[in-house]
């Protein structure tokens, strides 16, 4: 469930109109609710009661302040995979012991600012990372808390893009590999062992490959306690997927991911993290975007919008589909008719749907993409010169700019005419 529904005919973010938005800021842009990412954060709470455990919301699905601020004032931590998102993370009000920074190529100087700035842990995923930050915690008279962060083998089942557990993905490091690499950490002098990490992939719609990857981990808990180590922490990762259309898709529930973990890990006495991203974004955000034209083709209509890949590339990248849902209803007893949801963009690819059954919608018409929250504004780029758009967040019957769109010369003045080419 989320909070962009229709209220007298008019698709309304919680008890805002979502026209008002459009009158005030233009379209497209970017919409999210307060209540929606309230709801689904309260939702892994819930599943995790009785144990031990830190929420640490994926930053990377959606890194907006008002957002990160928003979920830590719930009691979230955050996992950050660069110095940028780390940075995020502490503006936004985030304490260091709550941030936990996962990623395959942590470079020295993301290293240091987490080290001096307070980190809860550094998910490593290879040797050489291991040895690098020893090597600097060391320099810094610290000790940098650690995971492992494991790639148990197993297939997500998920989009070739966004499955990260296989062998042959680039993350994390072989399971059968991990106790020499636990034994090589405890020798680091910088380096204080605290648990073991894994994440497989995102959007997950079948708890079978979770549960397969965390009984390997509960497996390998049980090893390297035997072996020494003081495992006292399990990130679980996020992954969790999410329903992209109201008909057709039911993945597991929060609540039934919770009790699968309680039921596998329960018994092995740690702090439990999860890194949750879409699942909290994904159905909390949309994206607003206004008809050009209605271009009719030969055998074929193109529904032309001012939103483009640049904007929301989850379909061009990964064959995502998104509900696309006029922001007026329409009159009952309407007629469907297939058309082609397409940007401005120059590029085939700049394609949102083919061949979707829509109302009669023509120019000036608002329509809404829904799940959008997650890989969405954070993708952006200005491709075509196309100013990022503008993110609303609502809160009840309050809605404020949480990031504006830029002005052509602001976009202009960041390029640089070198000197000879200014006579
Ligand atoms: C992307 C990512 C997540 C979040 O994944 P979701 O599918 O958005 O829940 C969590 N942990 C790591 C390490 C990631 O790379």
């Amino acid at each position: 469930m989320d909070h962009f529904l229709y209220r007298d005919g008019v698709l309304h973010a919680e008890d805002v109109p979502l026209p008002d938005i459009a009158a005030q800021v233009g379209t497209p842009f970017y919409c999210y609710s307060t209540a929606t990412l309230t709801r689904h954060f309260h939702l892994f709470e819930q599943a995790l009661a009785g144990m031990d455990h830190l929420i640490c919301y994926s930053v990377k699905s959606l890194s907006n302040q008002a957002i990160l601020r928003t979920l830590a004032k719930l009691g979230a931590g955050m996992d950050v995979v660069s110095g940028g998102e780390y940075r995020r993370a502490r503006a936004a009000g985030v304490p260091g012991e709550r941030i936990v920074f996962s990623g395959v190529g942590k470079t020295r100087e993301e290293m240091v600012l987490a080290l001096n700035d307070g980190i809860r842990q550094f998910n490593v995923e290879s040797e050489a990372e291991l040895v690098i930050l020893s090597d600097i915690a060391t320099g810094m008279g610290v000790r940098a808390p650690i995971t492992l962060r494991v790639n148990p083998d197993v297939d997500a089942k998920t989009h070739e893009k966004i499955a990260t557990g296989r062998k042959e993905d680039k993350f994390g490091v072989p399971i059968s590999r991990a106790r020499d690499i636990y034994a090589q950490a405890a020798q680091l002098p910088g380096i204080e062992v605290v648990g073991v990490d894994v994440h497989i992939g995102s959007q997950l719609t079948d708890l079978a490959p979770f549960e397969a990857a965390f009984t390997r981990i509960a497996d390998l808990t049980r090893t390297l306690r035997a072996d020494g180590h003081n495992i006292r922490r399990l990130d679980l990762g996020g992954g969790l997927g999410i329903p992209y259309t109201t008909s057709n898709e039911t993945p597991p529930l929060p609540l039934d991911y919770g009790a699968m973990i309680q039921r596998v890990l329960g018994d092995l006495d740690v702090e439990v993290e999860i890194e949750p991203g879409r699942l909290i974004a994904g159905n909390a955000g949309i994206l607003v975007a206004q008809v050009i034209y209605l271009k009719q083709g030969e055998g074929r209509d193109f529904l032309i919008l001012d939103a483009a890949m640049n904007d929301l590339i989850r379909p061009a990248m990964y064959g995502a589909h998104h509900d696309i849902v006029p922001v007026i209803e329409p009159a009952p007893g309407f007629e469907r008719r297939a058309v082609d949801i397409v940007g401005p963009v120059c590029e085939s690819g700049d394609t949102f749907a083919r061949q979707r059954d829509m109302p009669p919608l023509g120019a000036g018409d608002l329509v809404a993409f829904r799940s959008a929250g997650a890989y969405g504004a954070v993708m952006a780029s200005e491709y075509n010169t196309r100013p990022l758009i503008p993110e609303v967040l609502v809160h009840r019957d309050h809605h404020a700019v949480i990031r504006p769109r830029p002005s052509f010369d602001e976009i202009l003045n960041r390029d640089r005419l070198p000197a000879w080419l200014t006579d």
